[in-house]
């Protein structure tokens, strides 16, 4: 929605470079001339007068800790919606679904996948910070959700980091529901 989320992708790994999205730019409309390429520090190294997104330090640090060839972010009303709700737990334990199956290594609905829970901040350094002891924490989540704000997932490759994030995004939204229903 809006400019909402962020999607990056590593180019190279020696030394790191990463195709990311630029800040303020409509996501469902990106161009690739838009797509910027930035180092392990979150500097431009392409042509550009651009400005990569705020939470590029974010990427790069699942990157470097999850060795993920893509990392994609949404905003959606879902994951923005059980990030509050779930945010005392510090995590929403998503079980029992067939849809879980599309998380890399998960071969039976009979798993329970814990979606951390991280504080949102507008502190950049320190926020990936707290995503790289959330990750060391967590060694086999597929994603985090940021509290108010959005969800992480990543991949090997950019068609499972897309797989993940739907497979995310649908989960959510069937917990959500049926939280909702089942409250009437
Ligand atoms: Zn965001």
């Amino acid at each position: 929605m809006g400019t909402s989320g962020n999607l990056s992708a590593v180019v190279q790994r020696e030394p790191l470079r990463v195709a990311m999205s630029p800040s303020g730019v409509d996501k469902g409309e990106l161009t690739a001339p838009q797509v910027l390429l930035i180092d392990e520090n979150a500097h431009i190294v392409s042509e550009h007068d651009g400005k990569p997104s705020d939470e590029s330090l974010l990427h790069l640090r699942i990157v470097k800790e999850r060795g993920a060839g893509a990392v994609l972010h949404t905003h959606s009303v879902w994951n923005t919606t059980l990030s509050d709700l779930h945010a005392a737990e510090g995590g929403v334990a998503i079980e029992g679904y067939e849809m879980l199956k599309g998380l890399q290594g998960v071969r039976t609905h009979d798993h329970s996948e814990w979606l951390p829970i991280i504080d949102n901040s507008q502190d950049m350094p320190a926020l990936a910070e707290v995503v790289r002891k959330t990750l060391n924490e967590h060694k086999a989540a597929h994603g985090f959700l940021l509290r108010r704000h959005g969800l992480y997932s990543w991949g090997d490759t950019l068609a499972q980091a897309k797989r993940h994030i739907e497979i995310f995004e649908f989960l959510l939204e069937t917990m959500g529901r049926t939280a909702l229903m089942k409250a009437c």
